[in-house]
């Protein structure tokens, strides 16, 4: 007999996956050329050069024992140190490299940061749209998932809405921005509004309630868009940051876990994420990324092929009559869907060989998400499916 839970997991594929597979049928029956495949969050512009040429140098010059050794398990305090140093550079937050813990990426960042802070009987919120995962890594932990949606003229925080589903059970808030699947970025004003309504229902309810903040896109803006650097707003704060997706790193497993200094309990906080990645079985991030990452800070893939995708798509889609708020970051487009069943609309794009993800499992029905991580050229040629989608219920 085994876990039911974790059975049932193992066992349901996520939608995107789902699609994902289904479209590598299609490519094998028709030609890759011919699919459009908007499924998967998966950078499509390779890691900058720095990275390759870095790796080189360090597979050529350090020994072989110590480049795959053990590190330390909250990281190499070389590399812990380099990055505080660049969050202070960068953000203008006086980061603790006592306060850093390195992950394989931002998945187990949460999984980590939840595992930490959470017992069974807490409950977490997520602001829809949110990342699937959550809900999954939450109720891992015994927690309740509790969501609330944004508005969806902007998906910005409501606030009233956020302050209405805070109870004294409320243990931790996960925050993305920028967003998948939205592409949405929190203002600065969302920002204070929500850490507003978290002091005061901390205060209300006589202990804290901390704010995940899930970073995996923070590299991926456009326009000069501003993303407010949490910590530098409220104390009880974890950042989970990843590589994956600004270093184009997703399949080597990097990022980090930073506890704010100010957080109450910082240290015990702290403490338990270090025990909560034993628990877990981490043991420590892969010491030839971590020392990677350090030397390759403040660089990001070339997301210019991302913001020309962005602005094609949607100038092209609205056009057509779709609907969708204007992506300030990330890789993703998030479309309503003309009838009220995304899934009936993600079918009738299927006749087009266009393939979009229903928006339900992100906890927003009657929307779609398009991933815009692939080449300019699969957008330049869907174009005329997206037409003929459109078509279909404009009558024209
Ligand atoms: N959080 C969000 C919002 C994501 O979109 C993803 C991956 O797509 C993750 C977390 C997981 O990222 P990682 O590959 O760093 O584990």
């Amino acid at each position: 007999m085994v876990s039911q839970k974790m059975l049932e997991l193992g066992q349901k594929r996520s939608v995107i996956r789902e699609i994902f597979e289904y479209g590598n049928q299609r490519k094998a029956q028709i030609g890759a050329e011919n699919v459009f495949d908007y499924s998967l969050g998966n950078p499509s512009v390779p890691a900058p050069q720095i990275v390759t040429d870095t790796l080189q140098q360090m597979i050529a010059q350090t020994p072989a024992a110590q480049l795959h050794a053990y590190t330390s398990a909250p990281g190499d305090p070389q590399v812990r140190k380099a990055i505080a140093e660049y969050i202070t550079k960068t953000h203008g937050y006086a980061a603790d490299p006592g306060n850093l813990y390195m992950t394989v990426g931002a998945a187990a960042s949460l999984t980590i940061s939840l595992k930490a802070l959470v017992v069974p009987g807490d409950e977490v919120i997520a602001l829809a749209p949110y990342f699937p995962e959550y809900r999954v890594f939450t109720e891992m932990t015994g927690a309740r998932f509790v969501t609330v949606d944004t508005a969806q003229s902007n998906f910005q925080i409501d606030a009233a809405c956020l302050a209405a589903a805070i109870t004294p059970n409320t243990k931790a808030i996960i925050v993305n921005s920028p967003n998948n699947p939205t592409g949405a970025v929190l203002t600065e004003e969302s920002v204070k509004n929500l850490t507003a309504v978290l002091t005061d229902k901390s205060a209300e309810y006589g202990h804290p309630i901390y704010l995940i903040a899930d970073e995996p896109y923070r590299e991926l803006v456009y326009d000069d868009i501003q993303v407010p650097y949490l910590p530098n707003y409220y104390p009880n704060t974890l950042v989970c940051y990843s590589f994956s997706k600004s270093l184009s790193l997703p399949g080597e497993r990097i990022g980090y876990i930073l506890v704010a200094n100010e957080a109450a309990d910082a240290q015990a906080v702290y403490a338990a994420v270090c025990g909560a990645g034993r628990a877990l079985g981490f043991v420590c991030a892969p010491s030839l990324f971590q020392q990677l990452v350090g030397k390759c800070l403040g660089y990001t893939a070339d997301i210019s092929v991302y913001d020309e995708n962005r602005k094609l798509l949607y100038q092209e889609l609205t056009a057509c009559g779709f609907e969708a708020v204007y992506p300030d970051g990330a890789f993703y487009l998030f479309v309503k869907s003309p009838e009220p069943d995304a899934y009936a609309f993600c079918d009738k794009a299927k006749q087009f060989e266009l393939l979009l993800v229903p928006g339900d499992d992100f906890g927003c029905p009657g929307y779609v998400r398009i991933s815009y991580c692939v080449t300019t050229e699969q957008v330049q040629r869907s174009l005329p499916a997206f037409r003929q989608l459109a078509k279909l219920y404009t009558g024209d």
